[in-house]
């Protein structure tokens, strides 16, 4: 038995061939550059999401980028944001000519820790981008809050996010806009790149329509200096059918986290947290281990595949040399990155296949696999 890191194909299978036909109707048309199906998509993702509008843009890097631009963020100020998160968070921020300031994480739940928020807000900061790691919001009525209080606004990077809600608000309609990505791997993935905003301000809205087309609304009139970051028809009209499907998608992977953490629940790993009124969508399951490369190394061996997210936290990162940031500045941040390890996740999963990786993860704690490789423990 064999259970992959990842496998898109099974939940895609049964839905190739809408897809196909969804594709070929924009090849027919040869549209390809803002037509039907992005505004389409736009107008279904800002009702699903709650938030009045939606723009799509070339990835959720640029959503993350052209969202801080369009809210003015730029050379001089500071964006906080946490230090375990994809690399592209505090890209964006890096991109705009900010600067971001990093703040520890909640060793249970891997997200920003808004306790500790306060302590690095002065007269530079104007923004907070709050991650929605691996599918579980951050605590964001504290966030809101410190946000209200010191007058600042919030991007949210909810690329990991699609369909997750606290408080039976969504991801992405917290802020003053919620990023999100389309790479294939997320819960809502093209195929391709591509990513969107959602807002519920009409003038945000509109800058970010102006940065993404080059900053003109008509044809060959620069209002602003933009860029070229449009979603394209082939990508919206693969995640219209898709969307269709999401909801069940992510009630797959509610169901195998689930299965997950009861088996799980007495092993000494430390097993994913979704706190009260969380609805957690398990873009990841990450659990910790302080046995993480061994647990990797075994379970590969069984024939099942696992994933580091992430390995070295951004204030550790080469290119953020310059920002100062040493070891021992984010002490949670770093722990989590030496045990993080993520099991196989995603919607085609099979029951059986959960269970076949946690009677492995299981013979590893318990120090049955192999003692002359594998110590007893985690
Ligand atoms: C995927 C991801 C992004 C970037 O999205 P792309 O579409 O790949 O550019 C940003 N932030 C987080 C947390 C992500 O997981």
């Amino acid at each position: 038995m064999r259970v992959p890191f990842i496998d898109l194909a099974v939940s895609s299978r049964g839905i190739q061939e809408e897809i196909r036909k969804a594709v070929n109707r924009v090849l027919d048309s040869q549209r390809f550059i803002l037509d039907g199906s992005v505004a389409a998509l736009e107008e279904k993702i800002a009702r699903d999401v709650g938030a009045k509008y939606a723009v799509g843009t070339a990835s959720g890097s640029d959503a993350l980028y052209l969202s801080l631009l369009a809210l003015g963020v730029g050379a001089g100020d500071e964006v906080i944001t946490t230090p375990f998160t994809f690399f592209a968070t505090a890209g964006a921020v890096s991109r705009t000519g900010a600067r971001p300031v990093f703040v520890d994480i909640d060793p249970h739940t891997f997200n920003l820790n808004p306790s500790l928020v306060e302590e690095r807000i002065n007269r530079k900061t104007k923004a907070i981008v709050p991650v929605h790691l691996f599918g579980l919001l951050c605590e964001m009525d504290s966030i809101l809050r410190i946000a209200r209080r010191h007058s600042l606004l919030i991007v949210e990077d909810a690329a990991q996010a699609y369909g997750a809600g606290y408080r039976g608000k969504k991801a992405g309609s917290w802020g003053d806009a919620g990023c999100f990505s389309f790479y294939p791997t997320k819960n809502l993935g093209g195929a391709g790149d591509g990513g969107m905003v959602v807002t519920s301000s009409a003038g945000l809205a509109r800058k970010l329509k102006l940065l993404r087309d080059h900053g003109s609304a008509r044809k060959y009139h620069h209002e602003e200096i933009g860029v070229n970051s449009r979603l394209d028809e082939l990508q919206a009209a693969v995640l219209l059918v898709k969307l269709k499907y999401l909801k069940e998608w992510n009630e797959k992977r509610r169901f195998c986290a689930s299965v997950y953490g009861e088996g799980l629940k007495d092993s000494p790993l430390q097993i994913p947290k979704s706190p009260a009124g969380n609805r957690h969508v398990y873009h990841l399951y990450s659990i910790l281990s302080k046995k993480r490369d061994a647990l990797a190394r075994f379970l590969a061996g069984e024939g099942i595949g696992t994933g580091i997210y992430y390995p070295l936290p951004l204030h550790l990162q080469p290119c953020y040399r310059s920002l100062g940031g040493k070891k021992g500045d984010f002490p949670v941040a770093e722990r989590t990155t030496s045990q993080i390890l993520s099991l196989p996740m995603y919607p085609g999963l099979a029951e059986r296949d959960v269970r076949f990786v946690m009677s492995k993860v299981h013979e590893f704690c318990d120090g049955r696999a192999d003692g002359h490789r594998f110590s007893a423990g985690v």
